[in-house]
């Protein structure tokens, strides 16, 4: 009898541990993915062509043995279980809220077809890394310290010919792979994942620590949506980095801690990927109604006069893409600036980004916001002008992303002393006054009248 390899956030076939245990009793081996309306319905364009496009290349990797099904995946794997006669389902774990409440119910309607979970998308999966009395750490640093005293497993050794990859021709309820609609950036799957990551290994690891700040230079590893999707595996990272202890790769090693103790916070706290980690923010005060609306619109679109904000919010919007430091200033931005709740912004970010990934996303929202795990810097406001100036010095990322602003050299660009031109909007907003309001929201929270 076969064992059923269910893919999900592991899109890869090197390093897949779930690929041990499946042909633990046999080599043959199914290959399935279900396309689940439930977690395609909030993903934009950008990140569903993304996902398309890896599946299609798994399919290729696996010489079009890829099962793809459409539906309810507590209806499908079930049915396709029973239609090969498999002995197990394999799964490597997700412990997102939707993926844990998803694979009990799976679990359950599989009846006696084991459900076997073996690794997770993580270095070191959610719930392990704990303080020595078993709960759970509320500040990265520690995390990271533990985190690195855990330490992670070697990549393991499989790739395509592990496994007798089952046809799944004759499949009642098999559905052609969904066209990517437009060409999906960046190039998706596992061989082009690879390739990316080599070429920072080689070429970008040594720069990152000064590089990664700066939003017009391609400073970062731009791996996200691949290890959104497990097209590469964290693990292979840190064993491909194991021998490195320059800033860059410690650097890189830590914003990998960041992603695996988002995933655990969102774990050990699943109600936070929609409330506040820190309770106390449920007393502050957002503004909505009508001119609300329209700052929220303003700032969707990129037209808030902030050229930086501008200029990430539209990237966003033509590439599904935002670099980390322009995500930042954009997030303080909506929160501080336009006293707009994080999530709203951060549903706005689920939307589009490639790379949206609930845990790293919503928490991400809630650091600039205040209201997520450390020291919650409620005092941190950014400046956006000051922060365009230090980090887009030459003005370059802004003149890349806004056309009206083209003609304005350097970094005048970011604070336009001779006003906005033409076609520009004024700014939305008075950002020292706005600066002041935010402030008072926040010392109100902390020493109510
Ligand atoms: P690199 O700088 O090359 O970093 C390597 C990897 O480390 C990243 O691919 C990512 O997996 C991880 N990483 C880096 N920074 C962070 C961080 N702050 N938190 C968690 N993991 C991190 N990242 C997402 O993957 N998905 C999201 O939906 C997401 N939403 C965000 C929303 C906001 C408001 C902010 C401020 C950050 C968000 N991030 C998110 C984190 C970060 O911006 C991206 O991971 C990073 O920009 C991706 O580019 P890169 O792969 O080139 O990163």
């Amino acid at each position: 009898r076969p064992s059923i390899i269910w893919f999900r956030r592991d899109l890869r076939l090197n390093d897949l541990p779930t690929l041990l245990s499946a042909t633990e009793a046999a080599d043959d081996v199914l290959a399935l993915f279900v396309l689940d309306d439930a977690l395609l319905r909030p993903s934009g364009a950008r990140r569903r062509d993304f996902l398309m496009g890896c599946l299609q290349a798994l399919d290729r990797d696996l010489g079009g043995r890829l099962l793809v099904v459409q539906g309810d995946p507590m209806v499908l794997v079930p049915q396709v279980a029973a239609e090969f006669d498999a002995a197990a389902v394999h799964i490597s774990s997700d412990h997102g809220p939707y993926g844990t409440r998803r694979d009990r119910a799976v679990a359950e309607a599989l009846g006696d077809v084991p459900l076997v979970a073996t690794g997770s998308p993580y270095a070191v999966t959610p719930g392990r890394v704990t303080k020595p009395d078993g709960t759970a750490y509320k500040v990265f640093s520690a995390f990271r310290r533990a985190w690195n005293d855990h330490g992670w497993h070697t990549p393991a050794a499989t790739g395509p010919d592990t496994a007798d990859w089952v046809d799944p021709s004759g499949c009642s309820t098999r559905v052609p792979i969904p066209e990517a609609g437009d060409e999906p950036t960046p190039p998706p799957g596992e061989a082009a994942a690879l390739e990316r990551w080599r070429e920072f290994l080689d070429d970008g690891l040594e720069r990152y620590a000064t590089d990664r700040d700066r939003p017009a230079y391609d400073g970062t590893s731009g791996l996200s949506p691949y290890l959104k999707f497990g097209c590469i595996h964290p693990r292979t990272l840190l064993h491909d980095m194991r021998n490195r202890s320059d800033e860059g790769a410690v650097t890189f090693r830590s914003e990998l801690a960041w992603r695996d103790f988002y995933a655990d916070v969102l774990f050990q706290r699943p109600e936070t990927a929609r409330t506040n980690y820190n309770s106390d923010f449920d007393a502050i005060t957002y503004d909505s109604g009508p001119d609300a609306d329209a700052l929220f619109a303003a700032w969707c679109e990129g037209r808030t006069g902030f050229p930086i904000v501008d200029a990430g919010m539209r990237q966003l919007l033509a590439e599904g893409v935002m670099h980390n430091r322009v995500r930042m200033i954009v997030a303080s931005f909506l929160t501080k600036d336009l006293h707009l709740p994080w999530w709203r912004g951060a549903r706005h970010f689920m939307k589009h980004l490639v790379d949206g990934d609930l845990a790293s996303n919503q928490h991400n929202w809630q650091w600039t916001a205040g209201s997520g795990t450390d020291a919650a810097p409620y005092f941190r406001v950014f400046n956006p002008t000051r922060q365009g100036e230090k980090f887009d010095p030459t003005g370059e990322y802004v003149r890349r992303w806004v056309p009206e602003l083209r003609s304005i050299d350097g970094a005048r660009v970011h604070s336009l002393p001779d006003g906005p031109p033409d076609g520009y909007p004024e700014p939305v907003v008075d950002h020292a006054h706005e600066r002041r309001v935010a402030l008072d929201r926040y010392e109100r929270i902390r020493s109510p009248r």
